[in-house]
């Protein structure tokens, strides 16, 4: 008889399987809610044991930049929640709302794999819930609207929400701030997790968290991006490989800024030529080629902010630094070539694209000079 068989008060055929195939990966031991009343009364447990808890929330499609925010969350506190909801009300009515990627199964498999390597690395705190509602749910009064002038309970931060993105994307912020609102409300986490990618979406949040007295620390982890520096996020899939490769264009634009501050320039009209210099030379190379080679985009601005308050700047001091941050549109391909490989959607619509760097003078070095 083989020893496994042995073990007391084992049924032997309940161990066959695992001597002839691998075990099953563990049974994550996250919960899941999509319901507000079974989440707070998991909460209310986290403070009578007085666990500190970690939230992250994202609208789902996770990429590695997601999961570096849970791991830092892991680190940092004792109960991680982490919240997956395409929220409507910061889509613009012509925005990609329908289209957005929608990957709850492979989501599912991020979270298992990453709360087993948390596990193995025994950091301080686990995924502890998921917290999947619907819209009903997040929005019980009016069916949301994603009109400026629309009804609806809104929490609006200006003037910051009307800067850069809010120019171009007039409800989105109002629409974060909401969303982030009532997930505080729900969730109440000690501290609460943003990535440094959305750089005005981490104001708009620090800016609410002040002026409404929120009891929670805001915290900003590092962007992180593709090996060859694209910025990563859920909508790069809808690239494509033509516009993938132009796409660098804007990291390159930043850089190119950065460089110019680290030899000494100071004034925003140098600054902001440097960035403009480089996307308006790709985008002339672009145009010049033809319609089935070409990825065209549009630049919608180039930032050179305040560190503390996103003001536009006219000329940065060396010892604050400054945020330069920007955002073009990949506009469609045109003429896609037989067998190209093409984003999801077929590289249908315009994707657009936002990054943002710290300029100070010891990234200068650190980064882009050696
Ligand atoms: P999203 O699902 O796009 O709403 O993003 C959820 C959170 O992940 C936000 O705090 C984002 O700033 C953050 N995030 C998205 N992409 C990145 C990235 N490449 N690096 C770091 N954080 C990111």
């Amino acid at each position: 008889m083989p020893r496994l068989r042995m073990i007391k008060g084992v049924p032997s055929l309940r161990l066959r399987p695992y001597l002839s195939s691998p075990p099953e990966p563990l049974k994550p031991s996250f919960r899941i809610f999509k319901t507000v009343p079974l989440l707070r009364n998991d909460r209310y447990e986290a403070l009578v044991q007085r666990q500190v808890v970690g939230f992250v929330p994202t609208m789902g499609a996770l990429h590695e930049g997601h999961l570096a925010l849970i791991r830092q969350a892991a680190r940092e506190t004792d109960q991680v929640y982490v919240s997956i909801y395409v929220n409507p009300t910061q889509f613009g009515v012509n925005e990609d709302l329908s289209s957005y990627p929608q990957t709850w199964p492979t989501d599912y498999q991020k979270l298992a794999t990453m709360e087993q390597e948390l596990s193995r690395e025994n950091t301080r705190g686990r995924i502890h819930a998921i917290f999947l509602p619907n819209t009903t749910t997040m929005y019980p009064g009016l069916p949301p609207s994603s009109e400026i002038e629309g009804d609806g309970s809104f929490v609006t931060i200006t003037p910051l929400a009307k800067k850069l993105e809010g120019a171009s994307r007039p409800v989105f912020f109002r629409g974060v701030a909401t969303v982030v609102m009532k997930m505080l409300n729900i969730v109440q986490p000690e501290k609460i997790y943003f990535g440094q990618k959305d750089v005005q979406q981490t104001f708009v949040v620090k800016r609410m968290v002040r002026d409404f007295h929120l009891n929670t620390k805001v915290i900003v982890a590092p962007t992180v991006r593709e090996d060859d520096g694209l910025a990563m996020s859920s909508r790069n899939v809808y690239l494509g490989a033509r516009r993938r490769r132009v796409a660098l264009v804007l990291l390159n634009a930043l850089k190119a800024v950065q460089e110019v501050f680290a030899r000494g320039a100071r004034k925003r009209v140098y600054l902001h030529k440097a960035a403009m210099e480089v996307l308006t030379k790709v985008q002339k190379q672009q145009q010049a080629l033809p319609a089935s080679q070409r990825a065209r985009f549009e630049i919608d601005y180039i930032s050179i902010a305040d560190t503390e308050t996103l003001d536009e700047l006219e000329e940065v001091a060396s010892e604050h630094g400054a945020i330069v941050s920007g955002a073009i549109k990949m506009l469609p391909i045109e003429e896609p070539r037989p067998g190209e490989e093409l984003g999801i959607g077929g590289d249908a619509s315009a994707v657009r694209l936002i990054d943002n760097i710290r300029l100070d003078l010891l990234s200068a070095k650190l980064d882009f000079l050696t």
